[in-house]
């Protein structure tokens, strides 16, 4: 039984048998939370229906005598508010004849309770992981964005070496890491953050950016936050974007190729006609008494040779229509532009015009996907024969492809038309997608060529040539250089 001065406290407090039954309770205790005396300890203050879900409380223990740390139970008061109490408690040294008696208080810290659960209310909602450790690289608190991250439970975490969330080679020398900081306060992470690989619990590697901040603490212990964000999403994103470019890319060959269509024909005629030709010349030699062998010989020579020449017209355009990733390899831009002209010049013959080549002697190699670095080429002759068309070649009929060595390990092609050039107030718009002032243009062609330039490393631009015209030019940097 509680001492009457118990009714004095200004808190709550109760006796409770072995067996978890309250037996007495003090006038704090009847006034916020009932008559109590004779209920099974704790479901005789925890929440009730009246207050919503019920529980709040750590699973009970066997006995009250067997709680060390206060016990922090969410409970439902007569008035009908919900509290948070640090239950305290201790044997009842008196009571001999009824050993596990214990005496309790009852504590009220809801606006702590309040507090640190906000507090944990934003560590749960945060979007990012956020994973906080001790000085030995040990796991004390994880929010749900780590587990869901990472696909551990949080009983699997806590108390763990943090570098079980890390790939390698952070995994094996994160605790030198820790130390060497803690010896000598050199930061390399902490307040800068980068982009590493974590590991999930099922081993799938996950790009992240890691952020740290350090907390100190009273009494001068440290702690260390890491907040954690999945860049996968980013990544996948950036791969996709650069997997359309490349589809835009090929769709774009492929759009180029069907314009060329007629000249491609062309271009497989001319071979066919002469394999037609050889060939009945050939058969009518057979016809004869005496067949001239050795002219039927150099004639079965010259046909083969067209059906190669033809064979490697059709390999050209497969080559250039495969839809293919970007592959460097060292290449002669020459090499490159001339192989470019049976593609090109059929089409420039068609509308009356000529292609010209200036060619430098003696450039080095570049390093560039030969097909792509075609298709800019490519690209740049056909917008100088729309252009020059489009004027009715009223200016000329040359378009003058042109290589020369830069300083700096550089080298520039440029396509150079005599067509109406490009007026001053549509230069900013030139290289953006979808800019476009033809009937039929779709736009892309010059911010697909950039983007392509610009990943190797080069610079496309637009200058005036000097006579009337536009100059379309790109540059490359030279294999080997280094340009970054
Ligand atoms: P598209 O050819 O589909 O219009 P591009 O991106 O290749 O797309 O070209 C965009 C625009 O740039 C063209 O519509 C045209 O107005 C202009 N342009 C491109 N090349 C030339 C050129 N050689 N001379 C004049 N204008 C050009």
């Amino acid at each position: 039984v509680l001492p009457e001065l118990a009714d004095l406290l200004p808190f709550p407090a109760f006796v409770a048998d072995a067996g978890g039954v309250i037996r007495a309770v003090n006038a704090r205790w009847r006034e916020l939370l009932g008559p109590g005396v004779g209920d099974p300890w704790p479901e005789s203050f925890l929440l009730s229906a009246s207050c919503g879900t019920a529980g709040g409380a750590p699973a009970a223990p066997e006995t009250l005598a067997d709680v060390q740390a206060p016990l922090r139970i969410r409970a439902c008061i007569r008035s009908g508010d919900v509290r948070w109490f640090d239950v305290h408690s201790q044997p009842l040294a008196r009571s001999a004849d009824a050993p596990g008696t214990v005496l309790g208080i009852l504590v009220d810290v809801t606006d702590q309770a309040r507090r640190e659960a906000e507090v944990l209310a934003i560590l749960h909602t945060a979007v990012d992981s956020i994973v906080l450790i001790d000085e030995a690289g040990v796991i004390e608190t994880v929010n749900e964005a780590t587990l869901r991250t990472f696909g551990y439970t949080e009983t699997e975490l806590i108390g763990q070496p943090v570098d079980i969330l890390m790939g390698e080679p952070e995994h094996t020398r994160h605790a030198g890491y820790l130390s060497r900081y803690l010896a000598t306060g050199d930061a390399r992470i902490i307040g800068i953050g980068r982009d590493l690989e974590a590991v999930s619990r099922d081993g799938r590697r996950i790009p992240i950016h890691l952020s740290v901040s350090e907390v100190r603490l009273e009494g001068g212990t440290r702690r260390f936050t890491g907040f954690i964000r999945d860049l996968s999403e980013q990544r996948a994103t950036l791969e996709m974007l650069a997997e359309q470019r490349e589809r835009l890319a090929h769709v774009g060959r492929l759009s180029t190729m069907g314009e060329m269509t007629a000249s491609i024909a062309h271009e497989i005629n001319q071979p066919l006609t002469a394999i037609s030709m050889y060939a009945q010349s050939g058969i009518r030699m057979l016809a004869r008494d005496n067949p001239p062998l050795a002219t039927l010989a150099t004639a079965l020579e010259k046909l083969n040779a067209q059906c190669l020449r033809a064979g490697s017209i059709i390999e050209r355009i497969q080559r250039f229509t495969r839809a293919e990733s970007a592959s460097h390899e060292p290449v002669q831009i020459n090499a490159l532009l001339k192989e470019l002209v049976n593609l090109a010049e059929g089409d420039a013959r068609l509308h009356s015009l000529e292609l010209e080549f200036e060619l430098a002697d003696g450039l080095p190699p570049l390093l560039a996907d030969p097909i792509q670095i075609q298709q800019v080429a490519l690209n740049l002759i056909r917008n100088a024969i729309d252009a020059m068309s489009e004027i009715g070649c009223a200016h000329g009929r040359m378009i003058r492809i042109t290589t020369r060595a830069l300083a700096g390990n550089s080298v520039e092609v440029a396509v150079t038309d005599q067509g109406p050039g490009v007026p001053e107030d549509q230069r900013e718009f030139l290289f953006a997608p979808f800019h476009t002032t033809k009937k039929d243009g779709m736009g892309m062609g010059l911010s697909i060529c950039r983007t392509i330039i610009a990943e190797h490393g080069g610079v496309l631009g637009y200058r005036e040539a000097a006579g009337p015209g536009a100059v379309f030019w790109f540059t490359l940097p030279v294999a080997g250089a280094d340009h970054e």
